[in-house]
């Protein structure tokens, strides 16, 4: 029998606002910030205290909602989830459930296989929970209780059970992260807990309808964890199924060292929530002014740009993806091209000099330093102006991968650091030829070796050649020139 994975995902999204949800708490960063902090009366669920609607939350919620195609709600209502935990001081926690925010939306994703629709089935509006930290010391075990994050506002995205495999689930939570992040909401750190993705997996015939038993992820906290997780849950119930067994209903953990999911909780677990309208907070009302105002008011969205970029530059989908994933890495790329060309459109050699140098020098400097595009000294114009004096061929490629480290630490110009440090490219033919005599005449035993069939050693001797020019060689006329000589000419 042939199995046919299904998938849905849950997605949480703290959002990038300054105070709370529904007071006036600001919100802190939870892993550094001292617990209980930022509290007050009203997200600590003291009576006769009421919520307030934040409208930066709201705005941010219809960007997402817009950005993912959805019809928007003008009118939307807040309920009661009840539930009795220390994480929520209330005792229920306000979200929204028959008449979220948005609904029907899609994205479409580009993945290795090609390209993969995905229905959004609604996107609402919560608050998140407090943190609890559970300790066992001297044979006694506690709970802390820290109520920093208990109110602060939270985007609840979910989709249609529509994804048929790992690497289509990975891509989603890598657009939804990037859109987030174009978009200002959210920071995208996984490893935060700020950003949380809920992967459901099922399998089921080929050919059948009907959806078979779900298990639910929690805790994953990098795209790899997610990626391994889904894969590792279908092939558990495949195998599973095949055996003979049947797929239990369940909520599992991910555990990193083993890579494998182990049981939280069974269904016999859930909860009653008995929801109801929120009494304390009156409709949320959009208006379609303010939808039309946030519709036109999106940027190029990620993958918009990802497109573009492959269409335009003639990028491969990666490439584009890598490029456009961070706004300011697509910006700065666009940025060094035009400074750098002199005719629209681009030629495609100097799209690939530009995608090489920003995707390879450039951004191994940034990972090793964890330097981001908002700090980086090198401004696209200055990259542009070194990419152009190695077109030129006044300084050669090894030397401008020197000066952009150099301008990487100091900011000071190409050119600049050229004159400063005499870099200049050596292309006078005469006095390569000289240094390619002087070396030839060093090692006799090579030009022979040479001059029996053994080319290859011309590699060593060019890099002796090169080290006679300080690195400064023209490598084209250092070549010539060197063969030349070999082959007694
Ligand atoms: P719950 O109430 O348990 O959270 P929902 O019906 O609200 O379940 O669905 C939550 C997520 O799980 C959605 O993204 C949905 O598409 C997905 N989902 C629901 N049932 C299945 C299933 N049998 N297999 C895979 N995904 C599912
Ligand atoms: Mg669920
Ligand atoms: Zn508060």
């Amino acid at each position: 029998m042939q199995y046919e994975p299904v998938i849905g995902l849950e997605v949480h999204i703290e959002m990038l606002t300054r105070s709370k949800m529904f007071c006036a708490c600001p919100v802190v960063d939870s892993t550094n910030a001292a617990p209980n902090t930022a509290v007050c009366p009203v997200c600590a669920g003291h009576p006769g205290t009421l919520p307030v609607i934040n409208g930066q939350a709201v705005e941010f919620a219809l960007r997402v909602a817009a950005a993912l195609e959805c019809e928007l709600a003008p009118i939307s209502i807040f309920a009661r989830k009840n539930y009795f935990y220390p994480d929520l001081p209330k005792g229920y926690q306000i979200t929204q459930y028959e008449q979220p925010l948005a609904e029907n939306g899609k994205i479409t994703l580009q993945t290795s296989k090609g390209e993969k629709l995905i229905r959004i089935r609604r996107v609402h509006l919560e608050e998140d929970t407090g943190k609890l930290t559970h300790v066992e010391e001297n044979g006694h075990s506690f709970s802390l209780v820290d109520l920093n994050r208990a109110g602060v506002s939270l985007l609840e995205i979910v989709t249609e059970p529509d994804f048929r495999s790992a690497e289509q689930v990975r891509v989603y939570a890598e657009s939804l992260r990037a859109l987030v992040r174009y978009l200002g909401v959210n920071s995208g750190d996984l490893e935060k807990g700020v950003m949380r993705i809920e992967p459901n997996i099922s399998v089921r015939p080929f050919g059948q309808d009907e959806l078979g038993t779900k298990v639910e992820i929690k805790n994953l906290n990098s795209f790899r964890a997610l990626e391994r997780g889904v894969a590792y849950e279908i092939n558990r119930h495949i195998e599973l199924i095949n055996s003979g067994g049947k797929v239990a209903q369940e909520t599992v953990g991910w555990d990193e060292n083993k890579q494998v999911t182990f049981s939280q909780r069974s269904k016999e677990d859930a909860h009653d929530y008995r929801y109801f309208p929120e009494p304390d907070l009156p409709p949320l009302l959009v208006s379609k002014h303010w939808m039309d105002d946030v519709r036109s008011a999106l940027p190029e969205l990620p993958w918009q740009r990802s497109q573009r970029f492959a269409q335009d530059y003639g990028l491969s989908a990666t490439e584009s993806w890598q490029l456009a994933a961070e706004k300011a890495a697509g910006e700065y790329f666009e940025a060094v091209l035009t400074s750098l060309v002199t005719s629209r459109p681009p030629n495609p050699a100097e799209v690939r000099t530009v995608y090489a140098w920003v995707t390879g020098e450039l951004f191994a400097l940034m990972n090793i330093s964890g330097t981001g595009f908002d700090t980086l000294k090198i401004q696209p114009n200055a990259l542009a102006e070194l990419l152009k004096m190695i077109a030129a061929g006044q300084v050669n490629q090894n030397t401008g991968k020197a000066i952009l480290v150099t301008m990487f630490a100091s900011s000071q110009s190409a050119a600049q650091i050229v004159s400063e440090q005499g870099l200049s490219q050596v292309s006078d033919v005469q006095m390569i030829t000289e240094l390619v005599s002087a070396a030839l005449a060093e090692n006799p035993t090579e030009v022979a070796n040479y001059r029996a069939g053994k080319t290859t050693v011309i590699n060593f001797l060019f890099g002796q050649v090169m080290r006679k020019a300080g690195g400064k060689a023209n490598p084209q006329v250092l070549r010539s020139e060197l063969e030349r000589l070999l082959q007694g000419n």
